[in-house]
C-alpha cells in the first residue's frame, strides 16, 4: 500500500470532510526548502499560506535547524513544572524585551491553549481582587480564537462552534467592524465609530459582570481576513480602561511580523492586559505558545500558600526545550536579516496588483494587514451577495492554483494569501501571478456557466 492510501486507512484529519478526503487525490508533503513544499513524487509547491500561517524564515532554515541540534545535544525534554530550563528562560527575557507593558510570560503548547488561559488568568485575577461578579467575557462577531471549549465559548463562528452551543459558556457579543459588509454601509470610519459605540454600550451596561475583552488586533484572521479601521485598537484600549475590563489580544496569528510590525498593537500603541502568542513564535518549527501578562494581573496571583493563589494550569510539554530553542533562533533571524524591513517591501509589491484583480467580477473586496491578505470572492460586485458556502467557490481556486504549483487553503470564499515572510520579491511574484490565474479561470468558468443558463432560459421561455 503507498503512503496516500494508509493515510486514508489510518488517519483522521483535522476540519475535514474525510469522506471527500477519501477520494480525493491527496498530496503527501515530504520536504521543505525555503518557500516550497515537495511532495512524495518530488513535486515542488510554493508555501501560500506558510504552513497554516505560522512560517516564517521558511523551511530548513540553517540557523533553526542548527539551534534544534544543539538543544537535541543537551536535552529534548524536561518538566517545567517544579524545575526549569536556559531556553525558556531566554526566550522569556527575549518575549518581554519584545513587549514593554507586559512582564511576565506563561508557556503552553498550542493558540488554543494561550487563549484559554488568558480567559482562565482574566476570570482568577478579578476573583483575587475581589470582584467576584466579573465572570464574563465579551468577544467580537465572527470571532475565532481556537477550538478547545473556552477558545469555542469566546468565538463567533456559527460554522465550526453551532454544534457545541450546549457545552459552552454564554459571551456578550460585539460587532465587529466589518467594513465591506457593514448593514449601513459607509465609510470606514463611520463604521470604526459605529462599531465601537456598540461594544461602548455592552461594557456600560455590564461592566460590572465582565472580566474582559478578547479579540485579535488590526485583523480578523479566521473570520474571513477582515481588516479594522484605524483608530479602532486605540479606542478599545481606552474604553475597557474606562470600564475596568482586561484586555486579551489574540495575536496567534498577527504576531511575529505578520502585519509588518513585530506585534500588530504596536501600530496603534495599544498595548493590551494579555497577550496570546503561537503560530509565528518558534518560526513555524515547532508547537509552541505563550500568553503574556501585565505586572498588575500578576501580582494579583501572588500570596501565602493556604491563600490557593497560585495557576493551576500547565500541561506536560509545557515550555519544551527543542520548541523554546528554535523560537530564540527565530527572533535572533529577525534581526539579523532584518526581516520587518525586508517585509515592508513586500506589502508594498501586493499591494500594486489588486487593482487588476479587482477587475475580475467575482472579486468582491481585498483586504490586507501586511502580509495577511483576503479576497473575498462574490456572486456580483454590485450587490456584493455572496456565493452559497455549498458552491465550495474558494476549493475552486485553490484546486487550480495547486495544479499550477501553489498551495493555498481558502476560509469559506475568502482566498487566503499568507506568504512565508522571508519570501523573495520573485516567489511573491509567482504567488500573486498563479493566485490571479486561479481567480480569473474560475471567474471566466462561471460567467460561461452563467451565458448558457441564461440562454437555455430563454429558450425554454420561448417555448
Ligand atoms: C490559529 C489561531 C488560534 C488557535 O491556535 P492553534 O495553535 O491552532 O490552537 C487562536 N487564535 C487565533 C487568532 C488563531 O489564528
Amino acid at each position: 500500500m503507498d503512503l496516500a492510501a494508509k493515510d486514508k486507512k489510518y488517519v483522521w484529519h483535522p476540519f475535514t470532510q474525510m469522506k471527500d478526503w477519501a477520494k480525493e487525490d491527496i498530496l503527501v508533503i515530504e520536504r521543505g526548502e525555503g518557500s516550497y513544499l515537495i511532495d512524495t513524487q518530488g513535486r515542488r509547491y510554493l508555501d501560500g499560506v506558510s504552513s497554516l500561517w505560522c512560517n516564517v524564515h521558511g523551511h530548513q532554515v540553517p540557523e533553526i535547524d542548527q539551534a534544534i541540534e544543539d538543544q537535541l545535544g543537551k536535552i529534548a525534554h524536561t518538566t517545567f513544572l517544579g524545575l526549569t530550563h536556559p531556553s525558556a528562560i531566554l526566550l522569556a527575557e527575549k518575549l518581554v524585551k519584545l513587549n514593554p507593558g507586559l512582564s511576565r510570560v506563561f508557556y503552553s503548547d498550542s493558540g488554543s491553549e494561550a487563549v484559554e488561559i488568558a480567559l482562565k488568568m482574566a476570570f482568577q485575577y478579578w476573583q483575587h481582587r475581589g470582584l467576584r461578579k466579573k465572570s464574563k467575557f465579551v468577544r467580537l462577531k465572527h470571532a475565532y480564537h481556537g477550538d478547545t471549549i473556552g477558545a469555542v465559548s469566546v468565538g463567533g463562528m456559527d460554522l465550526f462552534h453551532e454544534i457545541f452551543h450546549p457545552l459552552l459558556f454564554k459571551c456578550f457579543e460585539a460587532p465587529s467592524p466589518y467594513v465591506y459588509r457593514w448593514p449601513k454601509g459607509g465609510p470606514p470610519v463611520k463604521v470604526r465609530d459605529g462599531a465601537l459605540s456598540a461594544l461602548e454600550s455592552i461594557l456600560k451596561k455590564n461592566h460590572r459582570e465582565i472580566a474582559a475583552l478578547i479579540m485579535e488586533p488590526l485583523i480578523q484572521g479566521a473570520a474571513g481576513m477582515i481588516t479594522q479601521p484605524k483608530g479602532y485598537i486605540s479606542a478599545v484600549r481606552k474604553l475597557t480602561r474606562r470600564y475596568n475590563v482586561l484586555l486579551i489580544f489574540d495575536e496567534v496569528a498577527t504576531g511575529f511580523g505578520r502585519t509588518g510590525t513585530m506585534f500588530a498593537y504596536e501600530q496603534e500603541r495599544a498595548v493590551p492586559d494579555l497577550l496570546t502568542l503561537a503560530k509565528g513564535l518558534t518560526g513555524g518549527y515547532l508547537p509552541l505558545a505563550a500568553t503574556l501578562a501585565s505586572e498588575e494581573i500578576y501580582k494579583a496571583f501572588l500570596g501565602n500558600y493556604k491563600e490557593f493563589k497560585a495557576f493551576f494550569h500547565g500541561h506536560t510539554f509545557t515550555a519544551n526545550p527543542l520548541a523554546c530553542r528554535a523560537a530564540i533562533a527565530s527572533l535572533e533571524l529577525f534581526e539579523k536579516r532584518g526581516l520587518l524591513d525586508l517585509i515592508q517591501k513586500r506589502i508594498a509589491q501586493t499591494q500594486k496588483r489588486w487593482a487588476a484583480f479587482k477587475e475580475l467580477s467575482i472579486v468582491g473586496d481585498i483586504r490586507q494587514a501586511g502580509l495577511m491578505i483576503g479576497i473575498e470572492l462574490v456572486q456580483n460586485q454590485k450587490t456584493k451577495q455572496s456565493f452559497d458556502l455549498k458552491e465550495q467557490i474558494g476549493v475552486q481556486v485553490i484546486r487550480r492554483a495547486r495544479a499550477k504549483g501553489l498551495i493555498l487553503r481558502p476560509l469559506g470564499s475568502v482566498i487566503v494569501l499568507m506568504p512565508v515572510l522571508s519570501m523573495s520579491e520573485e516567489e511573491v511574484e509567482k504567488l500573486l501571478d498563479i493566485t490571479y490565474e486561479s481567480i480569473k479561470e474560475t471567474n471566466d468558468s462561471l460567467s460561461v456557466f452563467r451565458r448558457r443558463g441564461s440562454v437555455l432560459r430563454r429558450k425554454s421561455l420561448r417555448l
